[in-house]
């Protein structure tokens, strides 16, 4: 007969529990509090835990108002830096954590070097290190002991601490503490394994040698749970699962397989510290009925679809079947009693739609059940968070090939921005990746559709970093790119202007830039650009020239319709006389406007019969004064004047008589 041992210690460790209650505590008193990392090892309760509040994040910066040090401890440097950003700090660390902390930090005040076997990487060890005064290290194997040993003559010469971290292997810190002493003569070594950590590794490797099978249960990134199937597989075989579900999709066929090959077998099941008393119930449950189910023998697929349904807890992922949708929610059937409902919000990460625009009758979708209440008979489920796993597949790909992906910036936090993807995914924006300017508002592009690159993909933390502007720079240059190729002289635009000198203006002709030189901005004599337009106005230009490698274009807003040399030319001729108004004087003459845009020189010459030395002294700007065209230049669209010739043309006083 098939039997199932389940182990003693398996589940929540003391300091797990501690710090899942303090937090609750916590969220209770504040409503919301942020935890330094996740705060176990483990995603159904991680979910759970998000649902009442209490949100991981990666960095102090991150939070607002309370963060949370979860067991596994922070260096000296994450204190200090939570209260250089005035937040409330409640510590979980686990006393047996802690306890590390204070001998690495007084032992080593004298000048001694620390060294902590485990792996340097994980979050307990980097807080360890960071209690350290002077040199520290961490090794996880004989061989980084070696290298160690090679690379760093000086290191440990003086004096060294040796701790371990709380969850190393008891047997490999053993012989590691053999190696240790052989290399440093002058080593010091501190018991640190925890006691959670020790029992559970001696009833695995116990239960391992009893049984045929192990099901070990644990987070993929649990150090503890992760050593807990090392030590079975030295045994037995092992399957690793983080849940019932998990079990059942990727080892459900090997289950079957190998219960079919062996009459009576035990299979033992244990777990790591972070995992909850509710998913080993729900392991040995769902392993019962494997167990017991007279189909072992048949066809693995046949098997598989008549497992028994998983009963739904928070966490675990069902096929639904809409059988409602109205405006606030979908009402859905997930095979149980008690009725489904996925709520507008969590149907899809897009604030915009309704559920009528999202799911029909009889549609069937993957969800996750986010609430049982037991006692109201109701079960709450999410899509959007299945939507968001499978948005996380497509943001891996996209920063793979470096793709821009479109979203919705959905929410302004601490630091920057939330977009969720088009596919669900949530991705942090840091406000200097936001595309909006340091002195601008992030609140400016909420409910904004944006592009965004994919930075940075942490999978097992769920955590994607993008960046909006590196789409816009990118977008921009390929704007860029297809402007010069397609740039050509006489090319009309209308373009909004910029910015403004006293020599032109510069008019966005959608990406790149183009210059109207004061001179080109009107027929009419300017004295500067203000006299004609304003920052902010459409501008409607032509391009005269264009340098691509300079990234310089030339531009004129004068129409040749509106060219007052063509009107002038069409209304007056040689002898006409006009009416004209000094604009300037120079030393040779003054400039007269005859029609506005064009102006004719009357030459010094031509002023008086009198010989005239001094311009200014016989006309002044803004006087009018009657002057005969003697000269048209079409060529140099020049024109003469004279009052002389007029003078001239006066009868004498005699003749007039
Ligand atoms: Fe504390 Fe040990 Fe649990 Fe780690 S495994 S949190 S050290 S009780």
């Amino acid at each position: 007969m098939t039997e199932l041992i389940t182990a003693e210690t398996a589940g929540f460790c003391f300091g797990v529990t501690r710090a899942i209650e303090t937090a609750e505590k916590t969220a209770k008193r504040l409503g919301r509090v942020y935890t330094l990392g996740q705060l176990i090892h483990n995603n159904d309760v991680i979910e759970n835990l998000r649902e009442r509040g209490i949100i991981p994040v990666d960095s102090p910066e991150e939070a607002e108002g309370c963060i949370i040090i979860r067991s596994h401890g922070v260096g000296r440097a994450v204190y200090d830096r939570i209260a250089e950003l005035g937040l409330e700090c409640v510590d979980a660390t686990c006393p047996y954590v802690a306890r590390i902390h204070k001998i690495v930090d007084e032992n080593s005040r004298d000048g001694s070097d620390v060294l902590v076997a485990g792996d340097g990487s994980h979050p307990e060890v980097i807080g360890i290190m960071g209690f350290a005064n002077g040199k520290v290290r961490a090794v996880s194997s004989d061989i980084e002991l070696e290298e160690l040993v090679k690379s760093d003559k000086n290191f440990g010469a003086k004096s060294l601490i040796c701790v371990a971290q709380t969850t190393f292997d008891v047997c490999k810190w053993t012989d590691l503490q053999k190696k240790i002493k052989k290399h440093y003569t002058k080593a010091k070594f501190f018991d640190t394994i925890c006691r959670a950590t020790t029992d559970r590794q001696a009833e695995a490797a116990r239960l391992s040698k009893q049984c045929d099978a192990a099901v070990v249960i644990g987070g993929a990134h649990s150090s503890n749970s992760r050593k807990l199937a090392d030590i079975c597989a030295e045994n037995c075989t092992v399957f690793f699962t983080e849940n019932a579900q998990q079990l059942i999709r990727e080892h459900g066929e090997a289950l079957i397989r190998f219960l079919s090959s062996y009459k009576d077998v035990k299979i033992g099941i244990t777990a790591g510290a972070s995992t909850p008393a509710y998913i080993i119930k729900e392991v040995h449950t769902i392993m019962s009925e494997i167990i017991k189910d007279e189909a072992v023998d048949a066809e693995f697929a046949a098997a598989i679809d008549q497992m028994p349904r998983v009963r739904a807890y928070a966490g675990n992922r069902v096929k639904a079947t809409v059988v409602a949708v109205n405006k606030t929610e979908a009402v859905v059937d997930i095979g149980i009693k008690q009725s489904g409902y996925i709520p507008a919000e969590e149907l899809s990460a897009n604030p915009n739609l309704s559920p009528e625009e999202i799911v029909k009758v009889g549609d069937v979708i993957d969800c996750i059940v986010t609430k049982v209440n037991d006692a109201d008979g109701v079960v709450y489920l999410s899509k959007k968070q299945v939507d968001a796993q499978a948005g996380m597949e497509k943001i891996v790909k996209a920063k793979e090939e470096n793709a821009t992906v479109n979203g919705t910036v959905t929410a302004v936090v601490k630091g920057g921005v939330i977009v969720t993807s088009e596919d669900g995914a949530r991705v942090f924006v840091p406000a200097s990746q936001s595309g909006v300017p340091r002195n601008g508002k992030l609140e400016d592009i909420l409910k904004k559709e944006v592009g965004f690159k994919v930075i940075e993909v942490n999978e097992g933390r769920g955590r994607v970093v993008g960046s909006i502007k590196a789409a816009e720079r990118e977008a921009s240059d390929e704007v860029k790119a297809k402007f010069w190729s397609e740039l050509e002289v006489g090319k009309k635009f209308v373009g909004e202007v910029k910015s403004m000198e006293s020599y032109g203006v510069f008019v966005d002709l959608g990406g790149v830039d183009g210059m109207v030189h004061l001179t080109e901005l009107t027929w009419n004599r300017v004295k500067h650009p203000k006299e004609v337009v304003s920052v902010g106005d459409k501008l409607e230009v032509t391009v005269k020239s264009f340098d691509p490698e300079k990234k310089r274009v030339s531009l004129t807003a004068k129409k040749p319709e509106d060219n007052p040399w063509t009107k002038f030319t069409n209304e007056f001729a040689v002898d006409d006389v006009v009416k004209v108004q000094v604009v300037s004087i120079t030393p040779f003459g003054a400039f007269a406007q005859i029609i506005p845009g064009v102006d004719g020189l009357i030459h010094i010459s031509q002023i008086s019969r009198e010989r005239v030395n001094d311009v200014s002294k016989v006309l002044s700007v803004g006087q009018v004064v009657e002057a005969k065209i003697t000269e048209i230049d079409e060529e140099k669209s020049r024109v003469s004047l004279s009052i002389k010739a007029l003078l001239d043309d006066e009868p004498d006083e005699d003749d007039a008589e």
